[in-house]
């Protein structure tokens, strides 16, 4: 099965020209000027397009279940809409329940990841060390290929661990070219300021954003990068999005020091104007961290053009607003209207490239290279995907991406193809639009029309992780 795009504007991280691509058994096959149409050869003419490798976000929760809550999207609906979105591949969380196998936790996620449309690779959640935890960290790493580990600084008495726990998972990780991702935000900070919140009565959803300064991020992300900083393990910030943060981030790679970040698109794009919004409303951008004030926004533009924040991702972590039709517990009403039981987290998935394209790349503020190297090469150097992934090359996959970038629509939830009711970006007066997605070679998205299919993604074991 072969199959040729015609003439389009094809730009990776490092080149913009036009050229034909070839594809073969699911491989780019040849890269140039006139190549050839064959018999059988399925052709596609894109002049005036761009073509952009897959998107790759390496911050997903599809399909995702707590003690109270669990995400709306499964892989088959997240990964609908992903790839209407561009995206061919994501690595999402699987999680280590308390006390429990890492492997355990991996192999149940494998089994809801069966039914992805898309590529996926995972990341393992650990949530403590026990006598076993650094074995099984490593056969993950060299026979499973999660080369990934995420552990938190906050949600005490669920989620965080203390720094002996860190500092173990970092040397384990080390060992096997693993890299460590950490949510900084300091969990003792936030339980005071929620426990004082709840006490005086303010319930309301800005009280989540009033609750979880920048400062407790800060305090967070420089502990982390000391700790990284001890056993030389590299380190990978999730979600950044404050100022102190980022001043973190910068100093310790001007040291030298094997440390990454990544935003997310809403901190690109929203502030904490949006907690403003009436009634329970304010739920739909209850995440963490929250959106921030307009000098963090800025702040994370000049970091992304000084280089020190290297990937968007989404942390789509999608909760309907309504409880119907899929439930309280895949919803914001899940614990009831009071900020601190409101399930965290916001979608994005379907929306990233669009939004980022439109107001990064259509704006002048981002190279359509940079924005190549922000949402597909620098997740797959940096999570062992490449050049398999992340990059348009005669031997990787082809997972394209072909986008009009003169085309202007309005995005919708109504329009997504997940099972989200509401979008952060409804009303977006968007510039550049997805005509066309194929994954390793197969075209999944035509326009409107889904071609993918359930079960047609891969599972993708990753080599070492950390380095760009
Ligand atoms: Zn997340």
């Amino acid at each position: 099965m072969s199959t040729l795009i015609k003439n389009g504007r094809i730009v990776t991280a490092a080149d913009d020209f036009v050229a034909d691509v070839l594809i073969e058994d699911g491989r780019i096959a040849a890269i140039g000027h006139n190549l050839a149409a064959g018999n059988g050869l399925e052709t596609h003419d894109a002049g005036g397009l761009l073509v952009l490798p897959g998107g790759i976000d390496v911050h997903t929760h599809l399909d995702s279940e707590s003690a109270t809550s669990h995400t709306v999207d499964t892989f088959a609906s997240g990964g609908r809409a992903a790839a209407f979105g561009g995206t061919t591949t994501v690595v999402d969380f699987c999680n280590q329940i308390r006390g429990g196998s890492l492997l355990a936790g991996f192999e149940a996620w494998r089994r809801r990841a069966e039914c992805t449309p898309i590529d996926v690779g995972a990341h393992m959640i650990v949530v403590d060390f026990g006598p076993s935890t650094a074995a099984e960290m490593e056969r993950l790493m060299t026979g499973e290929g999660v080369t990934s580990f995420k552990l938190f600084t906050a949600y005490p008495g669920a989620l965080m661990v203390d720094d002996g726990t860190l500092l173990q998972a970092m040397r384990a990780a080390g060992r096997h070219g693993g890299q460590i991702s950490v949510h900084c935000e300091n969990g003792h900070i936030i339980q005071m300021l929620v426990g004082e919140a709840v006490a005086a009565g303010n319930l309301a959803p800005r009280h989540h954003m009033l609750t979880r300064p920048p400062l407790a991020e800060g305090e967070a992300t420089q502990r982390v990068i000391a700790l990284a900083e001890v056993t030389g393990t590299p380190l990978y910030i999730v979600h950044l999005s404050a100022r102190q943060s980022l001043e973190a981030v910068a100093e310790a790679r001007r040291r030298g020091l094997a440390v990454h970040a990544e935003t997310c698109t809403h901190y690109l794009f929203l502030t904490d104007a949006e907690y403003d919004r009436p009634g329970f409303e304010g739920a739909k951008v209850i995440m963490s961290p929250p959106l921030r004030a307009a000098e963090h926004v800025e702040a994370l533009w000049r970091g992304i053009a000084a280089g020190d924040l290297s990937v968007v991702s989404t942390d789509h972590c999608p909760y309907t607003f309504a409880a119907e039709p899929y439930g309280a517990k895949h919803s914001k009403r899940a614990g009831g209207e009071a900020f601190h039981k409101v399930p965290n987290g916001a979608p994005g998935i379907e929306e990233r490239l669009h939004v980022l394209y439109s107001g990064g790349v259509a704006t002048g503020r981002l190279s359509a290279s940079r924005f190549v190297e922000l949402t597909a090469t620098a997740p797959a150097k940096l999570f062992g995907l490449y050049p398999k992934k992340g990059t348009i090359a005669v031997g990787s996959d082809a997972d394209l991406v072909l986008l009009d970038p003169e085309a202007r629509w309005t995005i919708r939830a109504a329009d997504g193809h997940g099972r989200m009711d509401y979008s952060l970006f409804e009303g977006f007066e968007a510039t550049g639009r997805i005509k066309k997605v194929f994954l390793r070679g197969e075209m999944i998205v035509e326009g409107d029309t889904w071609l993918g299919r359930e079960g047609g993604g891969q599972f993708i074991a990753r080599g070492p992780s950390g380095s760009l």
